[in-house]
């Protein structure tokens, strides 16, 4: 209901704190967005509202949608001097599920002459689907250095490049693991799934750019018009999950015990600074790195796989981002710098320029922001501003969002049909199941051009290029 909000410009939108609300809830959109949004968002993010330790508001993206606990797309900050907790349904059940896009080097005509055959390779080479085992196989030892170190884990046992941990988010290996606060099942889901895609909207996808809007940073970035990238999609498998499992049940046990009560018991979470915040805090690190590490194989997979056709082709990282994490940030609040748990779920990193967090390289152009839409319409790359940082701690949205459930989806839409005017389109999809790709279809996502151009006109992040997909390998 658009009444209870206050339109604060064309793209922003507050709901003013009521019933126990600590802060308001901001919402990113225009208003054809709003009109369309769940009405779930409304209430689940007035319910992060209510969080202990929340500081400023609790933020919606534009792409948000209804998600376990706090909305996909939700982005919200803790103090742990005020109380403030970490929650397990406000990171996600993925861990650090993200994007990273590659630069190929390759011309259209290239790719388009050698289009089935690479689609061929790729998804050959690539595992997807539910359940999919990879190559490599960890033993407990190998297990626990995965988990420490991350992409520099993978490109220690040469399975990715050096030059790749640069453009990583935190160099490619988040600092802080504990791979002991990892349940026993949670390692043993994962000794055989590192260098697999996963299942359902996961994917790796080879795209033209097909616009430009910023030519001085796409400049920077390595992007020109025509360009093929390749762009991967995919999270911390089923570590993750069993972790964010795990973690959730225990939290809605001890919530009690530090006396909070929850507004929704899937929005269980803990105190930061208490012993149940910390054990999370060390696993669901550990899981980025897992995260960090599986994407890293995937793209030395890649690389193999395209060299079978493309022989002197090298592929060059431009960035790799997480969308379901919590980081310990340094904010300024009213004024003053301060230490801050930032959850962003189904949310994008996106650091403005001159953030020291980013490389050399890519500090004065901002963040790279990765949007994937879906495997029938535009992806963007955006750059991190500023404003943003001020917004809603350099965050933007991370896709399109879903516009409809995937049950809904199935049952209008068969797979083999998507795949076939896909084709039409030009467009070859390779997935080893015809129910995910119904799930999946492009109408049951918002409109990522409108997404993608309300995270620009507020202020959230700036459009540097527009890509197409020319092949699509699916979970
Ligand atoms: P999530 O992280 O919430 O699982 O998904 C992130 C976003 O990926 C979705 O909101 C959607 O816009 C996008 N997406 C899903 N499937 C595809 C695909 O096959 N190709 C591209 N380019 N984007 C996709
Ligand atoms: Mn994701
Ligand atoms: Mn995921």
């Amino acid at each position: 209901d658009i009444n209870k909000l206050h339109r604060i410009s064309d793209y922003q939108w507050r709901i003013d704190p009521v019933n126990g609300m600590h802060v308001p809830g901001i919402i990113f959109a225009s208003k054809d967005l709003i009109l369309d949004m769940d009405e779930k968002v409304y209430e689940q993010i007035t319910n992060v509202a209510r969080l202990p330790g929340i500081v400023n508001a609790s933020y919606a993206m534009p792409d948000a949608h209804w998600g376990y606990g706090f909305p996909i797309g939700g982005v919200a900050a803790f103090d742990p001097e005020q109380g403030g907790v970490i929650s397990a349904g406000g990171v996600g059940f993925d861990i650090s599920c993200g994007v990273r896009t590659l630069h190929t080097g390759l011309t259209v005509q290239q790719v388009m002459s050698k289009q089935k055959e690479l689609a061929d390779v790729l998804f050959k080479t690539i595992p997807a689907g539910l359940g999919s085992t990879g190559v490599f196989h960890l033993n407990k030892k190998e297990m626990n250095a995965m988990l420490n170190g991350g992409a520099r884990w993978a490109v220690e046992r040469g399975l990715g490049d050096q030059a790749d941990l640069e453009r990583i988010e935190e160099y490619g290996c988040m600092q802080g693991a504990d791979p002991d606060q990892i349940s026993n099942h949670a390692k043993e889901r994962q000794k055989n799934e590192m260098g697999t895609l996963g299942s359902g909207n996961h994917y790796l996808e080879v795209q033209k750019v097909v616009e430009i809007y910023d030519q001085n940073i796409a400049k920077r970035f390595g992007i020109e018009l025509n360009d093929i990238k390749i762009s991967i999609h995919c999270g911390s498998r089923g570590l993750g999950h069993q972790i964010g499992t795990e973690f959730l049940k225990s939290m809605v046990v001890s919530a009690k015990d530090y006396g909070i009560t929850l507004p929704d018991r899937e929005l269980a979470c803990a105190p930061i600074n208490s012993k149940i915040g910390q054990r999370y805090l060390g696993a669901m690190r550990g899981a980025i790195n897992c995260a960090l590490a599986n994407r890293e194989i995937i793209t030395h997979l890649t690389r193999q796989a395209v060299k079978h056709i493309f022989p002197d082709i090298h592929l060059d990282l431009l960035y790799d981002v997480s969308h379901n994490t919590c980081k310990l940030e340094q904010h300024e609040v009213n004024g003053k710098r301060k230490n801050l748990f930032v959850h962003r779920k189904g949310a994008t990193r996106a650091f403005g320029p001159g953030h020291p967090a980013l490389p050399a390289t890519l500090r004065e152009a901002g963040q790279p922001v990765l949007i994937g839409g879906t495997m029938g319409t535009a992806s963007y790359i955006l750059a991190g501003t500023s404003e943003s940082m001020q917004l809603a701690y350099g965050s933007a949205c991370h896709g399109a969002g879903r516009c409809m459930s995937r049950h809904q989806a199935t049952k209008l839409w068969r797979g083999s049909n998507i795949i076939q005017q896909l084709a039409d389109q030009g467009v070859l999809i390779r997935s080893p199941s015809r129910r995910g790709v119904a799930e999946e279809a492009p109408n049951a996502y918002k409109d990522v051009n409108d997404v993608v151009k309300s995270a620009d006109q507020a202020g959230l992040s700036r459009m540097v290029a527009k890509l197409e997909p020319l092949i699509c390998i699916k979970g």
